[in-house]
């Protein structure tokens, strides 16, 4: 049996409460009439689970299910997002994908041997780097080799312990490995990622995907907030040095970037498509599906849009426990959010525009879409009462996830397609002038 591959374009998916697998799934078979392949990816971290109490099997049953009635045909995964070495065992039946989360260990140094290795091994690196199809060579000195590896060998090292731990028990090639280090404070320079992937490399990981952490805030569930330009540098610069790392390093050839917390970043979407449309990229969207069951609950009207309301005002009530967990990766403002008893008297229509991720509708509301994206857990409390809402409102649920998934995703990500139709005012405030 070959070793399994992700595709060019991949999509990482998430599906809080395995109800939408379906929906999801609907969006990338619209990609491929459209004439693009994007496979899917269910991705569920640890935390989410925890929070849930649900177990990756579910996760893994919901879209073999999905697959099956939707006769699809093309590869897809189930994806362990950020374990490490004390949270995979629970993953280990269900997944083959696995984003190996070593952003915790960035910084803590290595044996000094093994750094003194490295550096002995890698000198090689040192000089001029001209990155492939970048005109500017940029300089490695052998003081930078050395102070890169003090900060990232360590945690390289994590990442080939855990890889080799999967390894153990699923067998070499049975699933698809990603290096994340996202979640950290700083963004890595190209020649960082360079010397990164070169360390991956020695470490025999066969990474197919790698995160690295970008300049901007990636805030879960809403637009990007950063220097739009410097991004697209960034973005540029990071496939050039996985290119050179591919070329260079032995590193499988279908080795591409992956983009977390990358659901609604409309506004970098362009720089994204650019800077990937031959490379490929693995866009991993943040569990936005769920905003888009409450979407379908509100439009829905009737229990639906009853129990949209109190799981607001549940939310506004726990925020700040709500909240904690996400602190770094959310931006609310409380003096925006609607009082419990405003929303309570709130039309179909009024919900919808406060919590659909229009950009350009005037009623668009992030904070209140980012209090109830990290409120999944008042509905997880529900339980059966959310679900059988869930099931009784399927079919205008599902539109709505799957519209979401691909004309605000799919499109605007890997075919290059404008988010929606700016009119003047909003274009402003989407290139950040307020
Ligand atoms: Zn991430």
């Amino acid at each position: 049996m070959s070793a399994l591959e992700l595709g060019k374009f991949s999509i990482g998916v998430g599906d809080r409460f395995a109800h939408q697998a379906k929906a999801q799934l609907q969006a990338c078979l619209e990609a491929a009439q459209a004439g693009v392949e994007v496979i899917p990816v269910w991705n569920k971290s640890n935390r989410e689970h925890n929070i849930i109490g649900s177990e990756s099997s579910q996760t893994r049953a919901a879209a073999d299910a999905a697959v099956k009635a939707l006769h699809w045909k093309k590869p897809y995964f189930c994806d362990a997002d950020h374990i490490n070495l004390t949270t995979v065992d629970r993953f280990l039946a269900s997944c083959d994908f696995y984003t190996i989360d070593v952003a915790d260990a960035i910084g803590k140094p290595a044996a000094s041997s093994s750094i003194e290795t490295f550096v002995k091994r890698r000198s090689d690196l040192t000089g001029k780097v001209q990155l492939d199809g970048v005109d500017e060579p940029f300089e490695i000195t052998p003081a930078l080799l050395r102070s890169t590896a003090a900060k990232f060998l360590f945690a390289v090292e994590e990442a080939g312990k855990v890889y080799r731990k999967i390894e153990a028990a699923k067998g070499k090639g049975n699933f698809i490995p990603e290096v994340s280090m996202d979640e950290t404070d700083a963004a890595q320079t190209p020649a960082e990622l360079l010397i990164i992937l070169a360390a991956i490399a020695d470490e025999g990981i066969p990474v197919q995907t790698i995160a690295p952490k970008f300049t901007g805030r990636f805030n879960k569930g809403v637009d990007y907030v950063g220097d739009l330009a410097q991004f697209r540098r960034e973005i540029v610069l990071d496939v050039a040095a996985i290119a050179t790392a591919v070329r260079n390093f032995g590193l499988p050839r279908n080795l591409k970037l992956s983009v977390h917390s990358g659901s609604d970043k409309f506004s970098i979407y362009p720089a994204i498509h650019d800077a990937t449309k031959k490379s490929g990229v693995h866009l991993k969207t943040a569990g936005t599906t769920w905003l888009e069951e409450i979407i379908g609950l509100a439009e829905s009207g009737g229990d639906g849009l009853a129990l949209a309301k109190e799981i607001y005002a549940e939310a506004y009530a726990h925020r700040e426990e709500l909240c904690a967990p996400y602190a770094t990766v959310i931006d609310i403002d409380p003096a925006r959010l609607p009082a419990p008893a405003t929303v309570a008297r709130w039309t179909s229509q009024q919900y919808i525009a406060a919590l659909r991720h229009d950009p350009h509708s005037p009623d668009y509301n992030p904070s209140l879409r980012q209090l109830l994206h990290v409120g999944f857990k008042i509905a997880a409390k529900m339980g059966d009462r959310y679900l059988n809402l869930l099931q009784a409102n399927e079919p205008v649920i599902a539109k709505n996830v799957t519209e979401n998934l691909f004309d605000r995703h799919i499109a605007p990500v890997f075919s290059g397609k404008a988010v929606g139709k700016p009119s003047p005012g909003a274009a402003l405030e989407h290139a950040g002038v307020r």
